[in-house]
């Protein structure tokens, strides 16, 4: 029996999937005209199964020789960047419209977009992901299945955030540099 904290993991899980999935069938559906390593999408594979992970954990015993137990007081550290996240994702989604794509690719009409949440950060999506990560990470009360996510999300964030900046500056120059200039990577610049 997983408690309620566990639960509500699991209902966000179903519906940060959801938006997941359908923010995903906005990608721009012309062949990218800048495609990049596979580093990239093997980062991503995992951080997929680190987020899944905890539906082993709840449908089979097989992680339970990890599990612990945590005081209330981080479970709901867990309760409140959660949904935090998942609406930042949403309007990730939103802002980035069809330029939105699950490696680093320039699209045929790629824009660049500063507005809605890109207005403060230049890395919004990543970071609600990296709030989803800590929240499964403090909700799951396994050394396996919590942390599964955060760990793989951490190198992937070091690994494409620069390259990702790399390929914006290359393709849109002085305009990317002056966004850089006024924002942070993934918390608002305060002060400007
Ligand atoms: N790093 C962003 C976007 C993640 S999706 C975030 O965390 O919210 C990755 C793709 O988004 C990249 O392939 C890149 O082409 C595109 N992208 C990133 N920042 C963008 C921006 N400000 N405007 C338009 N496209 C952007």
């Amino acid at each position: 029996m997983k408690n309620l904290f566990e639960i509500y993991y699991l209902v966000g899980l179903v519906i940060g999937s959801a938006i997941r999935r359908i923010g995903s069938l906005k990608s721009g559906k012309e062949k990218p005209a800048y495609r990049q390593a596979i580093t990239d999408t093997l980062f991503v594979t995992l951080t997929g199964l680190g987020m899944f992970m905890p539906l082993l954990y709840f449908l089979t015993s097989w992680l339970n020789f990890a599990n612990y137990s945590s005081p209330v007081w981080v479970n709901y550290i867990g309760v409140i960047i959660f949904p935090l996240g998942i609406w930042l994702l949403w309007r990730s989604y939103i802002d980035l419209n069809k330029n939105w794509s699950p490696t680093l690719e320039i699209q045929k009409d790629h824009v660049l977009v500063t507005s809605g949440v890109f207005h403060y950060l230049r890395h919004p999506m990543y970071l609600a992901y990296l709030l989803w990560a800590i929240a499964q990470a403090v909700l799951i009360a396994n050394w396996i299945a919590g942390p599964a996510m955060l760990c793989f999300l951490i190198p992937l964030c070091f690994y494409r955030i620069p390259r990702e900046e790399k390929m914006m500056l290359e393709k849109f120059g002085e305009q990317y540099r002056s966004y850089i200039n006024r924002t942070g990577r993934l918390f608002p610049k305060i002060n400007n």
